[in-house]
């Protein structure tokens, strides 16, 4: 590893990420929620690499709908001709849109689901301006960059859209501890008001905003918040495009997307991350008249291949027939309840936020209350050293992420609680 971390170093470019410094793990095999280093030890992942293992490593239904597209001879374009695969996964995707008359576009990824998104919002209202929300992550293009409200995850300001920012739910509660759900909704709602008079310069297209913010640290806004802001935007004609790259398909446990905790509908919805199981699987699905109006010819030479679709409906019909959203909500709520009581006994647990199996826990030092991003660390190296796996992140990188398989089971659940324990003992000592 030492040997391919020094290669790694000379051939990628400084700021690649790579988790646990000079110790980085090559990942050489998977089953289940578990993987396999290259030293032979295995760990329990509650991180998935990064949310895009959604079903778990080596899952025969995927495997073999791969495959069985492999052995066709077929791996190629996903446009010009009927591609079999992709019609049918778009039918079903445009089924559980819960957009009557809904219209599908495949991607490669989040990022450009996004930049669909956009190019639909902003062709169809003649307008190049976005609403975003602070400390969003919206993914690594141009445009997507420009609504990325971080400056450590967005990095260019070279923006072909105009963005005016409205603050983050995180933000809103910092400003508004005590305060009740509906006084927080009727704040971003006086919040967005207020930009849309004195800020925006004509016309917006679109707000964007994930449901929770996954980069952003798993930080959920009130339920309710996005049919408030909705309602305002239906008076301007602005769009609401909800951003599910990390939370569709059930992960959030209570619903199969984000957005239907918020009692609103989006004019357009984007996926990835692990709707392909790890094969390279984007979109968006929308209101037809939206994206039916962007001029051709605007395609895709790879997003929505026959590849990636024959995994994609495999893990849709997995994710369903399994009811894996329930899954989620269960075992969940079992980590949550465990993560809960050890947040009650920790002095550096702040908070334990998450719903379903998107869960984040935050550290800070106790007494002050700042981020404690070493206390993090050390529980994340903890973490890996009593073999699981999970992410970091957060708006000041004091957030572990836990995003695992949704087929997590209970008695796995419980393994990954006492490991978490017992790194959290060890890093508060
Ligand atoms: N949107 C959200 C909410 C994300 O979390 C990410 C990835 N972290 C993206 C978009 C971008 O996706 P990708 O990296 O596949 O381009």
């Amino acid at each position: 590893t030492d040997e391919l971390l020094d290669r790694h170093r000379a051939v990628m470019p400084a700021w690649m990420p790579v988790y646990y410094g000079g110790d980085a793990l090559e990942i050489v095999s998977g089953s289940g929620r578990r993987v396999t280093d290259a030293s032979g030890k295995t760990y329990l992942d509650f991180f998935g690499g990064v949310l895009t293992t959604m079903i778990g490593y080596d899952i025969p239904e995927i495997r073999e709908a791969v495959q069985e597209q492999l052995r066709t001879g077929v791996a190629h374009t996903s446009t010009l001709y009927l591609i079999r695969r992709q019609i049918e996964l778009a039918e079903k995707i445009a089924r559980v849109s819960g957009i009557p008359d809904a219209r599908v576009f495949f991607t490669n990824s989040g990022s450009e689901a996004n930049e669909a998104a956009l190019l639909f919002a902003t062709n169809v209202r003649r307008s190049n301006q976005i609403l975003a929300i602070k400390n969003s992550y919206h993914g690594r293009t141009f445009a997507t960059m420009a609504i990325t409200g971080h400056r450590s995850w967005s990095a260019s300001s070279l923006s072909p859209v105009q963005v005016s920012w409205l603050p983050s739910g995180e933000r809103l509660r910092g400003r508004m501890a005590g305060l009740t759900d509906a006084d927080h909704i009727e704040a971003a709602v006086s919040e967005l008001r207020e930009t849309l008079a004195t800020v925006t310069a004509g016309d917006v297209a679109a707000l964007i905003a994930e449901p929770i913010q996954g980069v952003g640290g798993f930080v959920h806004a009130p339920d309710g918040l996005l049919g408030a802001l909705k309602k305002e935007l239906d008076e301007h004609g602005i769009l609401l495009i909800a951003d599910e790259v990390q939370t569709g398909w059930g992960r959030t446990g209570d619903h199969f997307w984000g957005y239907q905790a918020h009692d609103v509908t989006p004019d357009l919805i984007t996926f990835a991350k692990g709707i392909g199981n790890g094969f390279a699987l984007g979109g968006v699905v929308g209101r037809a008249d939206v994206m039916n109006a962007v001029p051709a010819i605007s395609f895709s030479t790879f997003g929505g291949n026959p590849v990636s679709c024959a995994a994609g409906n495999a893990v849709l019909d997995y994710v369903l027939d399994h009811d894996l959203q329930e899954n989620a909500r269960r075992v969940g709520a079992i980590l949550l309840d465990g993560l809960r009581e050890l947040a009650a006994t920790s002095p550096i647990v702040a908070e334990v936020r998450g719903r379903g199996l998107m869960i984040g826990v935050e550290f800070t030092r106790p007494g002050t209350g700042e981020p404690d991003v070493a206390a993090t660390l050390r529980v994340f190296d903890e973490c890996r050293a009593g073999g699981l796996l999970v992410g970091k992140g957060g708006l000041h990188n004091n957030v572990l992420r836990m995003g695992p398989p949704l087929t997590l089971t209970e008695a796995e659940a419980r393994e990954g609680l006492e490991i978490l324990t017992a790194a959290v003992r060890t890093a508060q000592a």
